[in-house]
């Protein structure tokens, strides 16, 4: 757990509650102050040592030498006009990434969702995605990765705002299974029942196809699994996303038979539509047989279009043909609206005020 400054002190936001004892019995102190500052740090989100009150003064001057507690800074806040807020974090190594507050995606069940990022920048080169053009710098920490969480949390909980996040998604920056480790930390801290306290129901980690992590994923968490998928065959896919070419579609769609997922859940499938590329009906013909038998919930996007794809998006007649021709197999397929637009937030999008001038 220790922070991306280099300067040895371990970043608290990154700690579990065992992490958090082992470090109170280093200081001398008892076992059970580590649980207390669990619960000061996550549960009672509580961002300065000072206001935790239920903690003796002198370890908590202690703490605020010895350890880290700092939230991601925002350097930029960006709002939408549909309410969607784009935040610019940089650390100070002066790495940058983005998260992306989405209110209502579902108005009748009042679903606000974060989009993380896990990594700044992307090495996987999707040929559709703004982040693949910037250059990948590091893998974000997993008190990174929570912070952006307590961050936008504490940003939009203000009354003018009025926010609260349910949702948490890794689709940000970058290929979350390519950190697992932190991904991982993170999600834990994050369904803690004793912290943060996100249903497993209300995580989900988002990968591109590294097939033996979706292997590790399915012993390691519960939470839930989105599959960037995108084409339906591998000659389409080699051609938009080239780690297909180290896993292709038969060992993917593998990993997927065989994960284990829990009673009355399903994956969710990603697809954005490139228009004349992917967005056929012979394409949803074989999305249909690809699938066949795996629980899924299918999203449709559309290409959000930015200046670093050649690809453009589809035409409205094809999304609605291929979206009829999936719901005709019985398949859950819903076509997403894009949100953010105006300010770059929207999937594929995320990059650009990340990016250095
Ligand atoms: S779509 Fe995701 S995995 Fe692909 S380049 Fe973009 S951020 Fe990376």
């Amino acid at each position: 757990m220790k922070n991306a400054a280099g300067d040895g002190r371990p970043a608290l936001l990154g700690a579990s509650v065992q992490d958090l004892e082992s470090l109170a019995e280093a200081l001398g102190e008892p076992r059970y102050r580590g649980r207390q500052l669990f619960t000061a740090i996550f549960n009672r989100r509580i961002a300065d040592f000072a206001e935790m009150t239920d903690i003796p003064a002198g370890l908590r001057q202690t703490l605020a030498t010895a350890c880290e507690l700092d939230r991601p800074h925002a350097t930029t806040i960006v709002a939408s006009v549909d309410g969607t807020r784009k935040y610019r974090f940089e650390t100070p190594d002066g790495v940058a990434f983005e998260s992306v507050y989405i209110p209502e995606v579902a108005k009748e069940r009042h679903t606000h969702t974060l989009c993380v990022s896990s990594q700044s920048g992307c090495s996987l080169g999707c040929r559709f995605c703004f982040t693949a053009s910037i250059k990948r710098y590091r893998n974000l920490t997993a008190a990174e990765i929570v912070g952006q969480v307590l961050a936008v949390q504490a940003d939009v909980s203000r009354p003018e705002i009025d926010g609260k996040i349910t949702n948490i998604v890794f689709m940000g920056m970058g290929e979350p299974l390519l950190n697992y480790d932190n991904v991982v930390r993170a999600a834990q801290l994050l369904t803690d029942p004793a912290g943060l306290d996100f249903s497993t129901r209300r995580v989900t980690i988002s990968t591109a196809g590294i097939v033996p992590r979706i292997y590790d994923l399915g012993r390691d968490l519960t939470t839930q699994v989105a599959i960037s998928l995108n084409a339906s065959c591998d000659e389409t896919r080699n051609r938009i996303m080239p780690i297909n070419r180290k896993w292709p579609l038969s060992a993917l769609i593998k990993a997927l038979r065989e994960y284990p997922l829990p009673r009355r859940r399903r994956f969710t499938i990603e697809y954005v539509m490139l228009g004349n590329v992917n967005d056929s009906l012979r394409d949803a013909e074989q999305l249909v047989r690809l699938l066949d038998g795996i629980p899924v919930k299918i999203n449709l996007l559309p290409l959000n279009p930015h200046s670093r794809t050649e690809y453009e998006p589809p035409a409205p007649e094809r999304v609605t043909a291929f979206q009829q021709a999936l719901r005709g197999a019985n398949l859950n397929a819903i076509l997403r609206t894009p949100r953010g637009q105006d300010i770059a937030a929207a999937c594929g999008q995320l990059g650009p005020a990340a990016s250095p001038s």
